[in-house]
This record gives C-alpha cells, structure tokens and sequence, in this order.
C-alpha cells in the first residue's frame, strides 16, 4: 500500500494500533473476511486494519443523481421496473422512501451542492442557479458556477463562441469557464482528497457545468460537463489545460452521432442540450461518458478509495417541458431503469473484484410540482404568476411611496423564483437603506399579488333597476362551477430577515435558516401559494419552493456495508455525505449536517468485499489508449 510510505500516516498507523488491537478482541471483529478460526489467530497476530478509504473499501464510490426525480417515482412505477437498474437500491440495496430537503429553495445548483457536502444552503453558500451580482455583472445574472477568471476547455471550433452571434469570424478563442468559486463548503469528495493525501481520484459528469462541478468540489481532479451546441463535454481551466485523450476521442468518435441518431435529432443539431438532452438517449451519452472516464483515469484500479458523481440531466429537461404525470416521463424513466442495468453490468465487469467492491448512492437534487392545469383539475389553487406584472405593479407602488411621477426599475429583471432581487443602486441613489427597502417591498407585495388576479366578469345588467335612484350594486351569486385558480402569496422574508431570525422554533423556521445565502444582494424570498409558480408555455412545470413535491427525492445506497431493506423513517440527502464520510474513514465535509444512517448498515462483522482477481485486463473503449491522466496527474494549470 503506497499510502502507508507517508511519514505522517505512519504516526498516525502508530497511534492507532492499541484500538485496532482491542477491537480484534471485541465481540464485533472488524474483520472482512470470513470469520476461520485460521482467519481469527492470523489477525490477533497481525490485525487487519477495518475497511475504509485508505485499503480501497470500495474500491470505487459513485454518487448517481437523477436531476429533476422526485421521490414517489420509484414506487408509483415500480412495477414496471426489471433487471438490475432501480432494483439494485429497491430490491438490494436499502433504500429511503421517504427522503426530503430541508431547506426552501429547491433548485438544481442548491441541490447538487448540498448532496456533495451535506450541508444546506446556510453551509454550503448555493441558493439558486444563478443570481444578481451587481458588482460583477450590472447587466445579468450570474450563474453559479461561472468565472470569468477561467476558460472553457475541449469545446469544438464550431461553438466558439457559442453565445455572441455574428462574432464567429474573429470571436475570441475561448468561452468563460466555470469552477465552485461560490461553493463554501467542502464536498465528500474533497475530503477524500484531502484524506488520502491525493491518491483518491474524484471526478464528476452532468450535462449541467454546475451539476457536475458542484457535487464533485474544489478539490475534485476533473469536472466535465457539455458544451450545449455540439454536445463535446468539456471542462475549464480551473480544472485542467486541456482535455484528457480519452474524452478527445470520446468527443470525436462516435458518440454524439449515435446520440443523436436515437433521438431521432438531425445531425449536427448545434442544439444537442436542448434536443437530444430531453430524450432517454442523453441518459445513456452521460453513462457512456463515465465508462470512458472510469477506464481513462482507471478509477477502482487503485490502492485507496476514488469517487466519482453522476448526474443525469435529462429528466429534469424534458420534466420541465412536460411534467411529472406525462407518459414521456414514464417512459424515460423505465428506460433509464434498463440504462443503469447495462451501466452496474459494465462495473461489474470492469472494477477489480466485481460489484460488490462498488457503493453507489441514488438520490435527486429536487422534485417537481404538477402541471398546473393538471393540479388545478383537480381543485388546487394552482394559479400561474405574470412575474413581468408583479414587478410592474411593485415598481409602480415603489415610485409612488418614494419617488412620485417617476418610473424608476426598482426591481431588477430576470428574477429566479423564490428569490426577488431588489436594485440596491436606484435605492441608494433614493436615499433608502438596504432594510428600508427590503420592508417597503415586503410591504407592497400582498397588494401586487392581489393585482394579479384576473378581473371578475360583468355582472349581468339588472331588469329591476327604475327611476332615478342608483340601484345597489347586486349581491355576488354563488358559482356553479368551481372558480379558477389565483395567485396567493402564502409568506415572504427578506434577506435580513433570514440572515437574522428570528425563527419560529418549528421545523418551518429551521427550514427558512437553511436556505439563507447572502448571494443576490438585497433581495426578498417571495413563497407562492402551494402549486402556483411563475406562468410559463402550456403542459410546463418546475420547482423552486419548500413544499413537499419539490422536497421530495429518492435516496438509496448499494455496496457491501449496506444492510438490505426499505427503511421509513425521514431522511434528508444530507445524510448521504455524512454517511459515505463515515464509513469512508474520513472527515465529515466541512459544514455537513447530515446524520449517519446507522440503521441500514450491517454490522462491521458481515461486511465482506470480495477479494479482486490479480492484474485485471484494462480494456480500451471508444479505441482510446488507457491508462491517460492528464487530468488526475498533472498539477493544475491555473488553481486559485
Ligand atoms: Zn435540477
């Protein structure tokens, strides 16, 4: 084991021995193999040290997220499930149905970063996908990841660059990159790094940059993601200089032509995101990808634990456009089932000793709300908000309370609910601090809400009206339908508020402290009514609120400390992190409050990892040459 020739981890080996020597006495030997008595005499000799990180126990980790895959999925279309896909975590893994957020803005950057750290927004700094940062960028949002001190790497001529239209001639040969320079908190992954002194690979994969980027973390060897037009994953110079031969030849070879052919796309479709990101054939690009990366950067072929985070991104592109009630999305996910069959088949055939040397954990960055048109067949008051004409009617009652005859944007554009960002600069220039403002808006808002409402109709004309007294306007009648659904503002906080409390002492109020970030200047958190949202294209949904539907997700692990078994209790993914530091052997990430699920581990005695066979084969994939670390080896070209 390399990892012992370490001056320091020697010292700590020394220190460690006395408990190790214990345990081998205790009535729960940490031993992994099978309990001999030949077994049993060898280790009071010379003990084992117990499975973790630092033996490669497991040899390789991998957090699978499904983007946009709220939690009843996996029992409302269980039935139709086959194989080893979903089955892996229902049937042999143990397996959380009731898994939910606990925190109020459920956005996919938010979500991915609390998976990698296990901490929530207060911890980790994420709150939204992208917001207003005035002193970086007076003209849009920010995302969350982006950074212009970087540059994208691997992208095709052809997308260079990608979004300035008409500069194709004599554009600048880059695009801005990306990097978790907003992340606050160290991931799982990182601690792993950190843990074994380098020797622990980490990687991440989404189509998404702040998917992959913020589930990995900083100290991850690589992020890839995908560049929209063409499809290439590329990666940033945060990361890495160039891109590794294998995902050169991954890009090049035939992958995004097969992609597009089974999503029945033209080729060259200069849209890849948008047209084959919706279709199941972008699930099984994502997972192919991994393939390529786990054989180039030979993940599971070491002497310590590596770890790698997927996350799949097509669920959620095509959930937004058709919602979580859709035969589409049925169909998507049972042929995701079939993809992971054919993706466990491959590790178990491709990481030394099989399966059972692989932990792999499912989970979900967020759920979904319903059609609102579906939701409100039913009788829900799922009404859609006209956001352009909230902001209208506030910026018109802003104007009059403090700048009367003036039409003043105090209320920037291109807001991300639940967040409404205020414009500090037309504020300050008014005089008004940042608490005046935040309550003169908190204010306003019931009565901007209310506007939204669409006007009640005529009442008929009155047969009895005569001579010349004004008649009494008539009494409302009572409906024989049902009336349709309208905007109601169930609470808003500002950002002061948040930061400062006070809570309720409730579980609603430790949720509002998890979701605090000081990202967006001055800015109030605006929640709708249960299932209303910002109005969108007919048959669309999204999420971005504290209710249960969009709280919801999966959360599920495989691999050999994992007890069998449906466990009811609620979790939250937080515990995910926690639970993989744990057994890992490692620090728990830095701001992680996530609980270790001691209920679904086996004990230490029956933990057994199966003993891979001597000198495994690398096999080439895609035609590229193996064993290429570009990324994993090479120091960083531009690390902060
Ligand atoms: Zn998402």
């Amino acid at each position: 084991m390399k990892f012992l020739r370490s001056p320091s981890v020697l010292l700590a080996c020394l220190l460690i021995v006395p408990v190790a020597f214990a345990r081998s006495h205790s009535d729960s030997p940490a031993d992994i193999r099978s309990d001999t008595a030949a077994h049993r005499s060898a280790k009071e000799a010379e003990p084992l040290p117990p499975p973790s990180a630092y033996n490669d126990h497991p040899k390789l980790a991998i957090i699978l997220v499904i983007d946009q895959f709220r939690g009843d999925y996996l029992d409302r279309w269980r039935a139709d499930f086959k194989n080893r896909g979903f089955d892996l975590f229902l049937d042999h893994g143990a397996y959380f149905p009731d898994c939910y957020y606990d925190y109020a803005n459920t956005k996919t950057a938010p979500g991915h970063a609390t998976i990698g750290t296990g901490a929530y927004t207060d911890g980790h700094g994420i709150s939204a996908n992208s917001w207003w940062d005035l002193a970086r960028n007076p003209n849009r949002p920010v995302s969350s990841v982006e950074d212009e001190r970087y540059r994208m790497v691997g992208e095709p001529d052809s997308s260079i660059p990608g979004d300035q239209p008409g500069a194709a001639a004599n554009a600048p040969k880059f695009l801005v990159g990306s990097s978790p320079r907003n992340l606050l908190a160290s991931t799982v992954g990182d601690e792993l790094r950190l843990a074994t002194e380098g020797q622990g690979k980490v990687f991440g994969i989404s189509l998404k940059d702040r998917a992959a980027i913020l589930t990995a973390g900083a100290a991850a060897n690589g992020a890839f993601w995908i560049d929209p037009a063409s499809g290439y994953f590329v990666s940033s110079t945060y990361y890495m200089r160039e891109l590794p031969d294998w995902a050169i030849a991954f890009n090049t070879g035939g992958a995004i032509p097969l992609a597009e052919q089974e999503a029945n796309a033209p080729p060259n479709t200069k849209e890849f995101y948008e047209v084959v990101g919706r279709t199941p054939a972008a699930n099984e690009y994502e997972l192919n990808f991994a393939e390529a990366l786990i054989q180039g950067e030979q993940l599971g072929q070491g002497d310590v634990t590596d770890l790698l985070t997927i996350s799949l991104s097509a669920n959620d592109i095509l959930g937004h456009q058709v919602g979580p009630d859709s035969t589409d999305e049925r169909e998507m996910v049972d042929t995701l089932d079939t993809q992971l069959d054919t993706f466990f088949t491959w590790l178990d055939k491709n990481i030394p000793g099989g399966l059972g040397n692989v932990w792999i954990a499912l989970t979900a960055d967020h759920g979904v709300a319903p059609v609102p048109a579906t939701a409100a067949q039913y009788g829900l008051n799922a009404a859609p908000w006209d956001l352009d004409k909230l902001i209208d009617a506030l910026d018109y009652a802003i104007n009059m309370k403090f700048s009367p005859g003036e039409k003043i944007e105090y209320i920037l554009p291109h807001q991300e609910l639940p967040y409404l960002s205020l414009n500090a600069a037309e504020f300050m220039k008014a005089g008004i601090n940042e608490q005046e403002a935040e309550a003169a808006v908190q204010q306003l808002l019931p009565a901007a809400v209310a506007s939204l409402t669409p006007a009640a109709p005529e009442p008929p004309p009155s047969d009895t009206t005569s001579g010349t007294q004004a008649a009494a306007p008539p009494a409302p009648q009572p409906s024989d339908t049902r009336l349709p659904p309208h905007p109601v503002l169930f609470r808003s906080y500002t950002r002061e508020q948040l930061a400062d409390g006070p809570y309720p002492p409730t579980p609603w109020g430790e949720l509002l402290a998890h979701s605090y970030s000081p990202n967006g200047g001055w800015y109030l958190m605006v929640i709708p009514a249960a299932f209303q949202m910002e109005a969108m294209g007919p048959g669309h949904t999204t999420h971005f609120t504290p209710y249960s539907y969009d709280r919801h997700v999966p959360l599920g692990f495989y691999g050999a400390p994992f007890a069998a078994g449906i466990y009811r209790q609620r979790v939250q993914p937080v515990d995910l992190a926690a639970t993989f530091a744990a057994l890992l052997g490692i620090n728990q990430p830095s701001a992680s409050v996530g609980q270790i699920l001691t209920e679904a581990l086996k004990p230490e005695s029956e933990v057994i990892y199966p003993k891979p066979k001597p000198a495994p084969p690398v096999r080439t994939h895609h035609a590229t040459k193996p064993a290429v670390h570009h990324a994993a080896t090479t120091p960083k070209a531009a690390h902060p």
